[in-house]
């Protein structure tokens, strides 16, 4: 089924505008930031034929993004949010270990308090993770077509892999330790098959003996080079009609409430409406528009291996170390971590080392390679609300400002709906999901 270019019947609205505004109007909308969501929010809008210009002082899929490191996963089940019931019983522990798969630098917990707090809260019933999950779910269940229909368009068809996704646990009572968290999958129409100890090792003969049971996603997909990939769909956009401007958003010329540009370090962008998908920095902007956004930065890790000794057939998380192990087409990408140390903090490699150590775990083979192996590390962030979900919706102060950011640790799984859902909002039309789960001031 091809989502992107099929509108299906909802009646949701999305904007206080679609009453009067004309659906067909063309608008001069200015995107800040070209990440994943950034880019697909311009292709949606293109489709809508509204002119798009892409704003970012960096190159698109670059380093600088999250977009460009990511593990690749595209993945439906990914509706289970971070802060689960019990989690602040184990904040003390990540405190001391450093080789904990969640890690809090003592110099960040003062600023990062505010973040945390309401984070635990967001996860402190079974409820609120209900929810969450319902929210994510609407904007993950199509990821893997989403993203092939988009990888299709653009030309890049091969950069998405359909080879199903593997979670691997030492054995079946690791994965019931995770009851809540599968319900939650299950409940919002996720399906499975559970892999015994052969099954597993005859599709993943290099997994580690240490792992006896696997969870296999068959309608999972897995995207070969996120970076790559980013920057061919921002290509696509060009190629359709929008201008990509190389400078720094750095705020809006509102009056009386409308919004006339966007500010850069390279000149004003005279626009009807902006979209702020600028990922971590979206809050700067946000609070530009009138909205004050506790957002953090889920720092997170990748060490590639590159021309590893073996391809694996199928995309791993690893239950115990809890690292997304994707075969991409710079090789063996082993990504994980989160650090809550503040966006400006150096980066730690140890945690990359950390990725390292568990690859050698998960898969023997790997080790005797490790010294000879071109190794490439890489820390980036994911751009987090408290809740886990993404804000996308009118700015408070400014309708014509749109938010697209916040999307922590599913960004590159939900971008393609996100995307479909700011043009809808900017459409002014009846938009394809319920956007209040994603309003940034959601009532729960
Ligand atoms: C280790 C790790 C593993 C992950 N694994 C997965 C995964 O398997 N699946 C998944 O779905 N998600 C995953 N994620 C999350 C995902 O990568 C992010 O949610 C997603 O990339 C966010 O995309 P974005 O477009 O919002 O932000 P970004 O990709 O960060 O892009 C933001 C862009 O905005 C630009 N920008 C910044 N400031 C300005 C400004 N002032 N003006 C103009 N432009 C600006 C930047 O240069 C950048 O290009 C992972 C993240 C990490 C770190």
């Amino acid at each position: 089924m091809d989502h992107e270019n099929s509108r299906d019947n909802s009646s949701h609205n999305g904007s206080d505008r679609s009453q009067n505004q004309d659906p067909s109007a063309a608008l001069r909308v200015v995107v800040i930031g070209a990440g994943i969501v950034g880019a697909a929010c311009a292709i949606e809008l293109l489709r809508d034929g509204h002119h798009v210009t892409l704003v970012d002082p960096g190159q698109p899929g670059g380093e600088q993004a999250a977009s460009y490191g990511n593990a690749g996963w595209l993945s439906p089940a990914s509706v289970v949010p971070m802060s689960m019931p019990g989690l602040w019983k184990k904040i003390p522990g990540y405190l001391l270990d450093k080789n904990s798969p969640l890690t809090i630098r003592w110099r960040a917990l003062p600023a990062l308090l505010p973040w945390l707090v309401r984070f635990i809260l967001a996860g402190a019933t079974v409820a609120r993770v209900e929810t969450t999950a319902r929210a994510l779910s609407a904007l993950l269940r199509d990821a893997p077509a989403r993203h092939r229909a988009l990888a299709a368009e653009a030309g890049i068809p091969d950069l998405i892999a359909s080879r199903g996704l593997l979670y691997v646990y030492p054995d079946r009572a690791a994965f019931e330790a995770e009851a809540l968290a599968w319900r939650l999958r299950h409940d919002n129409g996720v399906h499975w098959k559970e892999l015994d100890a052969r099954a597993c090792h005859a599709l993943l003969p290099e997994l580690a003996q240490k792992y006896q049971f696997a969870i296999l996603l068959e309608q999972g997909a897995h995207c070969t080079d996120p970076g790559r990939y980013v920057a061919a769909l921002v290509r696509h956009a060009t190629l359709q009609g929008a201008v990509l401007h190389r400078a720094k958003a750095s705020g809006f010329d509102i009056r009386n409430r409308r919004l006339h540009a966007v500010l850069t370090d390279g000149g004003e962008l005279a626009c009807d409406r902006a979209v702020i998908a600028a990922g971590i920095h979206s809050k700067t902007l946000a609070k530009a528009a009138g909205d004050k956004i506790i957002l953090t930065s889920e720092r997170g890790y990748h060490v590639v291996i590159e021309n590893p000794p073996f391809k694996p057939a199928v995309s791993v998380m690893t239950g115990d170390a809890k690292t997304g192990n994707t075969l991409t087409l710079s090789g063996l990408r082993i990504a994980g971590q989160v650090e809550l140390a503040g966006v400006q903090a150096a980066p730690d490699w140890a945690r990359a080392d950390n990725l390292l150590r568990h690859a050698a775990t998960t898969y023997p083979a790997l080790a005797a390679v490790f010294k000879t192996a071109v190794i490439r590390r890489w820390m980036g962030n994911r751009p987090s609300t408290t809740d886990g979900r993404p804000v996308l919706g009118p700015a408070s102060g400014c309708q014509d400002v749109v938010h697209a950011f916040g999307h922590g640790h599913v960004g590159l799984a939900s971008g393609p709906a996100s995307g479909r859902l700011v043009a809808d909002i900017i459409g002014g039309r009846p938009t394809f999901i319920d956007p209040a789960p994603y309003a940034v001031k959601r009532r729960d």
